[in-house]
């Protein structure tokens, strides 16, 4: 829990000059320009807890006001009570479908864990306000941002861990699900949850932090001891470790399952459905140390910048994930598909049998072509997915292999005529080269549809 929402002071004007301009609230604007608060060492300047509007205003003018750095994004699905959740893209020339590595960057899966949504929201803030800055300049280069510093609004309205079904939206993802106490009606009931499904499920994110508080652990999967450890645990912890050191010799790096047992999270489905390296990075100040926006935001916003600079760093990196390059006709778009059954933990169903239930994933994300010369790169996660404990016949621990299943590969005219499509396999780190000949001849043909 955190404490009660405090009175607002919304100082927020930034010295003039800044790169960024955000707006005032309704009160009090110092007449100087100057830092309202001079102990605000957060990006935006901040001093209070953002409110829901604030969220959002801070999101639609970063983007207004840096249309080729920052591009607004609304998830499909509306909250059961009919709130929209929003985020934002971050890179360079944002605009373009051009095949970068993604990191996804998610708070406030718990609605009253506040610091989450602020680290999140603020680490967008630096971005753009650093991008000129060469570090930063090189990293927005190489990879793409993707942020939603809310995504249970609804809890986040009611100062609430669940969403507004009484659900712990991260006990529903589908993977290894059980019908815990609040974990949902079934796996997927939540729209809060299939909103992050699909915002992985349509991009390659090569590295996934969905950011949590009051502990200091930063997880990975499994969720469960009988599960077995994830293929990837070397990178997954190396990773984890990364992020932990930068938070402080106080935070731990562990398989979610040895720090408490669940199912459902988001990290797990995360990482078995797509291979990108998911982790769960919980804050808190040191025990004893009261809980305010002083020790949760002010004090712990450095380090959370050099945590996820850690997690962007190693999404950009080619040694993390795999490259599928060629040349296409300009214009043209490339898919990249793949669809595949997962299932829960076996549960007792209505029919009084006990066993799991499956549920479809598709991953599908596009490409433009969009130099003259056709040339491509695009980085991707690789074809090779770890086999999950959770299987059609029960949990099958301590999984070693992966599945050979390959991407499908469409090269498209724009109006959605497939003029090729090929199966890629391709191995993390490597890069594979596709042919795409057939597409380029028939391209402009009329007579090909
Ligand atoms: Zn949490």
């Amino acid at each position: 829990m955190i404490e009660a929402r405090p009175s607002r002071w919304r100082h927020r004007l930034l010295a003039a000059g800044a790169a960024l301009t955000l707006s005032l609230g309704a009160a009090v604007a110092p007449a100087t320009g100057a830092v309202a608060n001079p102990k605000s060492t957060l990006p935006s300047g901040n001093t209070d807890y953002r409110t829901l509007a604030d969220y959002e205003n801070d999101m639609a003018e970063l983007a207004a006001q840096h249309p080729t750095l920052v591009k607004p994004i609304t998830l499909p699905y509306k909250t059961t009570s009919g709130r929209t959740v929003r985020g934002i893209e971050i890179s360079k020339n944002v605009r373009a479908n051009d095949g970068k590595p993604v990191f996804v960057d998610v708070g406030m899966h718990h609605g009253n864990e506040w610091p989450s949504g602020e680290m999140t929201m603020e680490f967008a803030i630096d971005l753009v306000k650093n991008s000129r800055n060469p570090y930063v300049s090189k990293l927005l280069d190489r990879a793409r941002v993707v942020i939603v510093p809310v995504v249970n609004v609804d809890g986040f309205a009611r100062n609430r861990r669940q969403t507004d079904t009484n659900t712990d939206m991260n006990r529903n993802y589908g993977l290894g699900w059980l019908p815990l106490s609040s974990a949902g009606v079934a796996p997927w009931s939540e729209p809060e949850s299939r909103n992050i499904a699909w915002l992985l499920s349509t991009r390659q994110a090569t590295v996934f932090n969905t950011q949590h508080t009051c502990i200091q652990v930063v997880l990975y999967p499994p969720l469960q001891l009988a599960a077995g450890p994830a293929q990837d645990t070397e990178r997954l912890h190396r990773l984890a470790s990364a992020v932990a050191a930068k938070y402080g010799p106080t935070y731990r790096a562990l398989p979610s399952a040895e720090d408490y047992e669940t199912t459902g999270e988001a990290i797990d489905w995360a990482y078995y459905a797509t291979r990108g390296l998911s982790i769960t990075s919980e804050t808190c100040p040191d025990p004893g140390v009261a809980r305010t926006f002083q020790t949760q935001v002010l004090d712990t916003y450095a380090a959370h910048r050099s945590a996820m600079f850690e997690a962007l760093e190693t999404a950009a990196d080619p040694r993390e994930h795999a490259v599928i390059e060629g040349k296409a006709p300009k214009d043209a778009v490339l898919r990249l598909t793949k669809s595949f059954d997962m299932y829960t933990s076996p549960y007792a169903q209505p029919d009084g049998t006990v066993r799991p239930t499956s549920f479809t994933t598709t991953l599908s994300s596009d490409l433009d072509i969009e130099r003259s010369n056709g040339k491509f790169q695009w980085a991707v996660n690789p074809s090779y997915r770890p086999i999950p404990a959770y299987q059609a016949d029960g949990v099958r621990g301590n999984q070693t292999g992966f599945y050979t299943e390959p991407w499908i590969l469409t090269c498209e005219r724009p109006d959605g005529t497939v003029l090729q499509t090929t199966r890629v396999n391709v191995d993390l780190g490597k890069r594979v080269e596709v042919d795409l000949k057939q597409c380029k001849r028939d391209f402009h043909r009329k007579d090909v549809r």
